[in-house]
């Protein structure tokens, strides 16, 4: 690759992941970003599995997490990975802060409409938004950040997936991170093949936030991450998709900052050694058991909860935190397998392995 400068278009999240993971290649990086500034409102969260250059910026963990169903609730404690939140403008503030007095140059209000635009780079990194696979589940979800009157939460556990509302829809569940007893986020979640009505969130969270007496309402988001192991659209040479656009959200679950950094690393390193930058860091065999997994909450939407509630009943967090985070040792793997219905996965795999990954 020449020594031409790089171009990464979007200053979301995988453009400033990766620009703050070539800040120090030596070489110009230019980061076109439509809008007058970076996004903030997004609020990042996963498992600790693995340092990372937003590690610093974590600005809440929880050492338990909680999954409910209907006379059901599994806690379990975190004791190696914690589950970590980082605010949008604590990672916006952490990568400009890394950035400073590097090769890298931002440019806000600058649109790319067309890649080829870029002639002047060596190499574009792309994290335009595209559209989601046609056969794509969609995790589609509406929070609001609340204040209480009363204590009412435990901020030292995660939510990450109360099952008791209605599953007629398909997976759906509510989300509360508590980062103190009088505040939190809580999000409705579904997992469906086509986008939903406000109206229907509405429904779950003016429910849930009534339960907690006196709130106010600090701040909203809402948002939807497509579900699929289908391959993004192959991009034009000298081209890379990041992010969302590249496929780097876990298929199974939508998690995609952990990802995202990983990903960041391996171009470096690619770039740093003179050899192509990778498309992804994903495994056939992670990609193999997600589609197996999303398979059969397709063939079987609304039991989907059941699959969920079996993993955490049977499992302990940390294994599932390595799972979920795709650094799990062929042990972790075989007992998640194990707390699974053996049957319909059975023969979901051989269905999935027999017949050809949509397009
Ligand atoms: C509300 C919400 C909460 C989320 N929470 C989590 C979470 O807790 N954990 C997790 O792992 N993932 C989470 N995600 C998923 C994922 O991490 C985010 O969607 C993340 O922002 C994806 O990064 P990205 O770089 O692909 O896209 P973005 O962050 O959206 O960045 C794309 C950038 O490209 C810019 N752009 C678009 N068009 C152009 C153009 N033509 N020219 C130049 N720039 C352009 C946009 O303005 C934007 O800044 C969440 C997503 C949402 C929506």
């Amino acid at each position: 690759m020449s020594r031409k400068p790089l171009a990464i278009v979007g200053a979301g999240m995988s453009g400033l992941s990766l620009a703050v993971a070539l800040r120090r290649l030596g070489r110009r990086v230019d980061v076109y970003e439509a809008a007058a500034e970076p996004p903030r409102s997004r609020t990042f969260c996963g498992f600790e599995v693995e340092d990372h250059p937003f590690t610093s910026a974590v600005g809440h963990r929880w050492n338990d997490v909680v999954v409910r169903g209907p006379g059901e609730t599994h806690r379990r404690p975190l004791v190696r990975h914690p589950y970590a939140m980082i605010e949008g403008s604590a990672f916006v503030d952490r990568a400009l802060g890394l950035l400073e007095g590097t090769d890298v140059r931002l440019h806000f209000g600058a649109p790319v409409a067309d890649v080829a635009d870029l002639a002047d780079a060596a190499h574009v990194f792309d994290s335009r938004p595209a559209p989601p696979a046609p056969d794509a589940l969609l995790q589609v979800f509406a929070g609001r950040f609340v204040r209480t009157a009363e204590p009412r939460f435990d901020p030292g556990a995660a939510t990450l997936m109360d099952f008791r509302v209605d599953q007629s829809r398909g997976v759906h569940f509510v989300y509360v991170l508590p980062t103190s007893r009088t505040e939190a986020l809580v999000e409705d979640t579904y997992f469906v093949p086509g986008p939903l009505a406000p109206e229907v969130f509405a429904e779950t969270l003016d429910a849930q936030l009534a339960a907690l007496g006196d709130h106010e309402v600090l701040a909203t988001e809402a948002g939807t991450i497509p579900m699929s192991t289908a391959e993004p659209p192959p991009a034009p040479p000298g081209v890379t998709r990041i992010g969302l656009a590249g496929g780097v959200a876990k298929a199974s679950t939508g998690y995609a900052f952990l990802f995202a950094q990983r990903h960041a690393q391996a171009i470096r390193v690619a770039l740093r050694e003179g050899r192509p930058p990778p498309a992804t860091v994903r495994s056939a065999q992670q990609v193999f058991l997600d589609q197996v997994f999303l398979e059969r909450l397709r063939a079987e939407p609304t039991a989907g909860h059941r699959l969920f509630l079996r993993m955490f009943e049977r499992t302990s967090g940390d294994r599932l935190a390595r799972f979920l985070s795709e650094t799990a040792s062929l042990r972790d793997t075989l007992a998640i397998m194990r707390s699974l219905p053996l049957g319909p996965f059975a023969w979901q795999a051989v269905r999935t392995g027999l017949v050809p990954r949509r397009p």
